[in-house]
């Protein structure tokens, strides 16, 4: 048998009723897959414990999560703490700390579903967006001067390293070589923004050069959002950086099915560190506490999880259950146009997997 150690951060708001549907995931493909077994331990890290102890985690946090496989997370962010508070000492010190520069977003319009862009079908939107995660315009850099006078102004500078622009930009084009349509489409400012971006393009120009079979496109953020809506079937990988993949994946959630959907990856290739999953959405205070959050995006997330610890075939267990479902069609959240709550959608999911699961007799051989 193989242990795998999940540490889980339910966070705040929608995260724990959505980490809920996500355990009872892992525990059937435990009993669909008698060889693996997931051990896990709980981490309480939130708003609420902000305001108890002053601090998102304890000065050793950092540490508590270093020897697990890999972190499960939900959401953070509630009305009680700024925003700025709860994102930087918690989910940008664990992707930082661990090196996880790569942010995996899926975008794949499911069977069952439909566009909310006319004629788009699911061949037409099946691509995957990667986000630097570690650096860019998410910097800590920058200030307030002149505070208190009409001048006051505030900075924050754009940090664009060679290392840390090449790491990401080399894993984007190894993704789109693993592919069949052999396609890069990378976001860049380089008209606007003249340091940072016509330096972004020229490592992206660099590493192409040991790519020939690649097709690359860089495209100005503001027409390629555009694209994402008038022709999203001409995209296979695309590759950001921190602030651009956000904001892309944002608008990839809602041409697929909304944010409900949209699971992620925070990965350190090299496996050095953990990897980190959760569901692209926050904490939804304006949902939470009433049950009918859809935790489709967590526990895709738990499939992406999956492939990351070289289980594929439970990767793809998962994500075929919850496409079967959603072509059943009978179980669906609110934000889906139906009337199920979490539990009945993760209950849906869980028997499917177990169903599905008995056609193909995992860890029985
Ligand atoms: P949000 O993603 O929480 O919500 C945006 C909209 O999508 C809301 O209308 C919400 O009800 C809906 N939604 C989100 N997830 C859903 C789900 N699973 N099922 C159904 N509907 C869903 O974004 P926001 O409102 O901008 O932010 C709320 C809080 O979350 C803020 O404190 C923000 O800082 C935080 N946040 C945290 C993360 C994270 O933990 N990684 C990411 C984004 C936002
Ligand atoms: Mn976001």
């Amino acid at each position: 048998q193989k242990h795998f150690s999940i540490a889980i951060i339910p966070g705040d708001g929608i995260g724990p009723e959505v980490v809920n549907e996500g355990l009872k995931v892992l525990k059937v493909l435990e009993e669909v897959h008698s060889d693996v077994r997931f051990v896990y331990d709980f981490y309480d890290w939130n708003c609420e414990y902000y305001l108890k102890h002053g601090r998102m985690m304890p000065t050793n946090g950092l540490n508590l999560l270093e020897d697990y496989d890999t972190i499960l997370f939900g959401a953070v962010g509630a009305p009680t703490v700024p925003d700025h508070v709860s994102v930087w000492e918690l989910i940008l010190p664990i992707r930082r700390h661990f090196q996880q520069y790569v942010n995996l977003r899926p975008v794949k319009l499911l069977k069952g579903l439909e566009s909310p862009l006319r004629y788009k079908s699911h061949d037409d939107l099946d691509f995957v967006v990667i986000r630097e995660n570690t650096e860019g315009e998410y910097s800590n850099i920058g200030g307030r001067l002149h505070e208190g006078t009409p001048y006051e102004t505030a900075i924050q500078n754009n940090v664009f390293t060679r290392y840390g622009s090449e790491r990401i930009l080399k894993y984007a084009y190894s993704v789109a070589e693993s592919r069949p349509k052999k396609r890069l489409t990378v976001a860049t400012k380089s008209n606007a923004i003249n340091h940072t971006m016509p330096f972004w393009d020229e490592i992206v120009k660099e590493i192409g050069n040991e790519h020939p079979q690649i097709d690359v496109q860089l495209y100005h953020i503001d027409a390629l959002a555009a694209y994402f809506i008038s022709k999203p079937e001409s995209f296979d990988v695309v590759a950001g950086s921190n602030l651009f993949g956000d904001i892309l994946t944002d608008l990839g959630a809602a041409i697929v099915g909304g944010l409900g959907l949209a699971p992620s990856g925070n990965i350190n290739p090299e496996r050095k560190y953990p990897s980190m999953f959760e569901p692209i959405h926050g904490s939804a205070p304006d949902i939470a506490g009433k049950g009918i959050a859809n935790p489709i995006a967590q526990i895709w997330s738990i499939s992406l999880m999956m492939d990351h610890l070289r289980l594929p075939e439970l990767g793809k267990l998962v994500l075929s259950a919850i496409e079967e479902v959603l072509f059943d069609g009978t179980v669906r959240t609110p934000d889906l146009g139906g009337t199920a709550n979490t539990m009945e959608m993760g209950d849906a999911i869980v028997s499917k997997i177990r169903e599905m699961s008995l056609k193909t007799n995992l860890g029985e051989k």
